[in-house]
C-alpha cells in the first residue's frame, strides 16, 4: 500500500496545515493555542493539526452567531431568499465532492469510494431537503373563541450549539447545520477534534454560497475544553449533540443551566434478528453490511446478530467465510471494502473485547486481531464472536467497530426479549419473509427505528433517534421543525371587544 503522500497533495490547496476557527465568514487562527494532531488512520501519519479554540474564542464565535441572529438579515429573510442560499450550498458541496471526500477519508479512514458516492451527496442533500421543507410547513388558525382569531406560527429559537462525532463528520454535522439554519437560526458548530478537515473545507463553501456573516461559525478542539465551553455558554439557546452516551449526559447537565433545549443522538447496540423464515443469503448480506459498513463505526450498527437455531449453522458458516474474505486495506483504493478504524485508542478499545471474549469463553469465529500490513494504520480484522449470554459485555457495551456479537434463539419471544435487554434503544434490524411477524416483532422493539429486510435507508422526513440511553429527541423533517423553532400564539379580535373597566370614574 502506498498512500503516504506529501501533505500538500493530501490536503490540496484549500485547507491550511493548521485548521483554525471560522467566525463571521473568516478563518481565525487562535494564535498561541494548543495544537492537536490530526492522524490519517490508514497509516497513523499526522496530516494536519487543529488549533484549539479556548473559552475566549468560543465566546467570540457565539457572539458572532448572536449578532447575526439578533440583528442580521438571516432570520428576517423571506423563505425564497433563504432557499436560494441553501440550494447554492448544496450545489457547491457537490462540486467540491472530490475535495470533501478526500479530506473526509484522510481523517476518518472511511473508504473514499463510499464517501464520494454516499456521504458527500447525502451531506449536500441535507441542504436541499431543508430548503424544500421550509416552503411546505404552515401554521394553524383557530376561530372557536367567539369574535377572536388565534394564529399559531413558528419562529426560530436563536443561537444553536451543534456538536458532532468523528464517525461520519460531514454527513452528521451538516444534518444539524442545514436543519438549524433553514428555520432561521444561527449556529456555532464543533466537529470532533479528530476530524476537522472536511468541515473546514465546508466553511469555505459557506462563504462562497453567500451565507451572511455569523450564521455558521466553527470552533475546534477537545470536548472537555472547546465542547464544554460551547455547551455551557449562556449565549447559546439550544444544543444538538451526536456522540457517546456519557458525553450526552454531560451535555444535558450543561444545558440544564438556563433551561436550554437539547437533542441527543447517542450510542447503540442494535439487534439484527435473523428469523427461521428469512431469506438467509439476503440476511447474510444485510447483517454483514449492518456490522461492517463504515469500518464498523455506525451508531445504528446491527452489532448483536441474533439468529434462529434452525438456520444458525448455515448462517454462521457463510457469515464467517464472507467476513474472512472482506478486502481490508487502503481506504483511498476503490477496491477496498473496509478501511481502518478511527484511531489507535479506538482500536485498543475494540480489541479489548477480544480479551473479554477469551475471559468469558466466548467462541471467536474469526478476527479479533489487529491487521498491520505495513506495520502501520489502525486496522482491525472483521470479527465475529459467538456469545453465550446476553448479559456479557460483548452484548451490552457499544464496541463501535467491525465486531459482531452473535447469539442464537429458539422462538420469537426469546428474540424480542434478547433484543430489548439492552440499555440502548437506537435501532433494530429484522430479517424475515413473514410480514405479520415483521409487524408484530417490530412493534415490540424498544428502539427508535426498525428496519425490515433492508439496509439502513433513511428518509429525512422520518424521525431518527433513540429510546433509553440512545438519546433524547429525534432528527428528521418534522422533529427538526419542532426542535429548531418555538411556537408563538397571536390572538386578535375580529372587532374591538367590550372590556371590563377597572375604576372607570378615576
Ligand atoms: P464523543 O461523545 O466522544 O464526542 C462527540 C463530540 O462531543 C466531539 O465533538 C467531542 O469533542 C465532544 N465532547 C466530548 N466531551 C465533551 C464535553 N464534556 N462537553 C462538550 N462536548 C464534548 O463521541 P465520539 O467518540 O466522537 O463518537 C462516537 C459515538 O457517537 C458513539 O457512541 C456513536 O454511537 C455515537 N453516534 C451516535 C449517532 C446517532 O445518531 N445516534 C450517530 C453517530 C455517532
Amino acid at each position: 500500500m502506498s498512500y503516504l503522500l506529501p501533505r500538500s497533495v493530501l490536503l490540496g490547496a484549500h485547507v491550511p496545515d493548521t485548521v483554525p476557527a471560522f467566525i463571521d465568514n473568516a478563518f481565525v487562527d487562535p494564535g498561541a493555542a494548543v495544537r492537536l494532531p490530526v492522524h490519517y488512520p490508514g497509516t497513523g501519519a499526522v496530516v494536519a493539526e487543529v488549533a484549539e479554540s479556548d473559552a475566549d474564542m468560543v465566546d467570540r464565535a457565539v457572539r458572532a452567531a448572536r449578532k447575526a441572529f439578533d440583528h442580521g438579515p438571516w432570520p428576517r429573510m423571506t423563505v425564497e431568499e433563504r432557499q436560494k442560499i441553501l440550494y447554492r450550498l448544496q450545489a457547491l458541496m457537490l462540486e467540491a465532492n472530490d475535495d470533501l471526500s478526500r479530506l473526509e477519508c484522510l481523517h476518518t479512514g472511511i473508504t473514499q469510494y463510499s464517501l464520494g458516492t454516499r456521504h458527500i451527496p447525502r451531506a449536500s442533500y441535507n441542504f436541499q431537503f431543508f430548503a424544500e421543507y421550509i416552503n411546505h410547513y404552515s401554521g394553524r388558525l383557530y376561530e372557536q373563541e367567539d369574535g377572536y382569531v388565534t394564529l399559531i406560527g413558528r419562529t426560530p429559537v436563536g443561537v444553536a450549539a451543534l456538536l458532532g462525532p468523528w464517525n461520519a463528520p460531514i454527513a452528521l454535522c451538516t444534518m444539524k447545520i442545514a436543519a438549524c439554519i433553514a428555520f432561521g437560526n444561527t449556529c456555532v458548530f464543533k466537529p470532533s477534534e479528530q476530524t476537522p478537515l472536511s468541515l473546514a473545507r465546508f466553511c469555505e463553501i459557506v462563504k462562497e454560497a453567500g451565507v451572511p456573516d455569523g450564521v455558521i461559525n466553527m470552533v475546534n478542539g477537545r470536548g472537555q475544553v472547546t465542547g464544554n465551553a460551547l455547551a455551557s455558554h449562556p449565549g447559546v439557546d439550544l444544543i444538538s449533540f451526536t456522540g457517546g452516551t456519557k458525553t450526552g449526559e454531560a451535555i444535558m447537565a450543561a444545558a440544564a443551566k438556563g433551561l436550554r433545549q437539547v437533542s441527543l443522538e447517542l450510542g447503540g447496540k442494535s439487534a439484527s434478528i435473523v428469523f427461521a423464515d428469512a431469506d438467509v443469503d439476503y440476511a447474510i448480506d444485510g447483517a454483514l453490511l449492518g456490522i461492517y459498513n463504515n469500518n464498523g463505526q455506525q451508531c445504528f450498527a446491527g452489532s448483536r446478530v441474533i439468529v434462529h437455531t434452525s438456520v444458525a449453522d448455515r448462517f454462521l458458516e457463510r457469515f464467517v467465510a464472507r467476513s474472512k474474505a472482506i478486502r481490508l486495506g487502503d481506504p483511498q483504493d476503490p477496491a477496498t471494502e473496509i478501511g481502518p478504524v478511527a484511531s489507535e485508542n479506538h482500536r485498543r478499545h475494540i480489541l479489548s473485547f477480544t480479551d473479554t471474549a477469551r475471559a468469558e469463553g466466548a467462541e471467536i469465529l474469526t478476527g479479533g486481531r489487529a491487521w498491520e500490513p505495513g506495520g502501520s494504520g489502525y486496522f482491525v480484522e472483521p470479527t465475529a464472536v459467538l456469545v453465550k449470554d446476553n448479559a456479557s459485555r460483548l452484548c451490552q457495551d457499544e464496541i463501535f467497530g467491525p465486531f459482531a456479537a452473535i447469539q442464537t434463539f429458539e422462538d420469537d419471544d426469546e428474540a424480542i426479549a434478547l433484543a430489548n435487554d439492552s440499555r440502548f434503544g437506537l435501532a433494530a434490524h429484522l430479517w424475515t419473509e413473514n410480514l405479520e411477524r415483521a409487524m408484530r416483532v417490530g412493534a415490540e422493539m424498544r428502539a427508535g427505528t426498525v428496519w425490515t429486510n433492508t439496509p439502513t435507508v433513511r428518509d429525512l422526513r422520518s424521525a431518527f433517534g433513540g429510546f433509553k440511553e440512545s438519546g433524547i429527541g429525534r432528527e428528521g423533517g418534522q422533529s427538526c421543525l419542532h426542535f429548531y423553532t418555538e411556537e408563538r400564539t397571536q390572538i386578535l379580535p375580529r372587532r374591538r371587544p367590550q372590556l371590563k373597566r377597572f375604576a372607570p370614574g378615576a
